[in-house]
């Protein structure tokens, strides 16, 4: 029996040729680095969420409700798998983690952005200058800490 040859594809999301594994040739979108597999289904799941806008909408109110009619379920339910509870609970951590990292960084950025508009201030008069940048100066030190996105972390619908 001749082996079949399956034509080489372009992966769109690395542009590099590859050959498309022979049971999934017609269907296969990427080559096999997990990168591009991840950012395929990045896009397939945007145009999932964009096709179905409350895919998600409403499903807590039903399990609530399913809830409140078997009392002490999920209790026992986490009492009788602790390793999907603490498999939940570092997931958690690592996304907390993650997310704590990601608006340290945007602080960072806003704070070296705030220090080169203050760099930049002149004007004509030098004490002027001086005073401007001072309150500059004092605004950022009185509002680092203030929260940026006070949305963060919460679901939309
Ligand atoms: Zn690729």
């Amino acid at each position: 029996m001749k082996r079949k040859i399956v034509p080489k594809k372009r992966c769109p999301y690395c542009g590099k040729y590859y050959t498309p594994y022979i049971r999934a040739a017609k269907t296969q979108k990427s080559c096999k680095n997990i990168s591009c597999q991840k950012k395929h289904k990045r896009k397939l799941q945007k145009k999932w969420k964009k096709d179905n806008p409350d895919g998600f909408c409403g499903r807590y109110v039903k399990v609530k409700a399913w809830l409140k009619k078997h009392p002490g379920y999920l209790a026992k339910y986490r009492a009788e798998h602790s390793e999907y509870v603490n498999k939940d609970n570092r997931g958690r951590r690592l996304r907390r983690l993650k997310s704590k990292a990601q608006n340290a960084d945007i602080q960072d950025t806003l704070f070296i952005g705030k220090i080169g508009q203050i760099r930049n201030i002149k004007t004509a008069d030098m004490q002027n200058t001086l005073t401007l940048k001072l309150d500059g100066l004092l605004d950022i030190m009185f509002n680092r800490n203030a929260p940026i996105y006070k949305t963060h972390g919460q679901f939309r619908c």
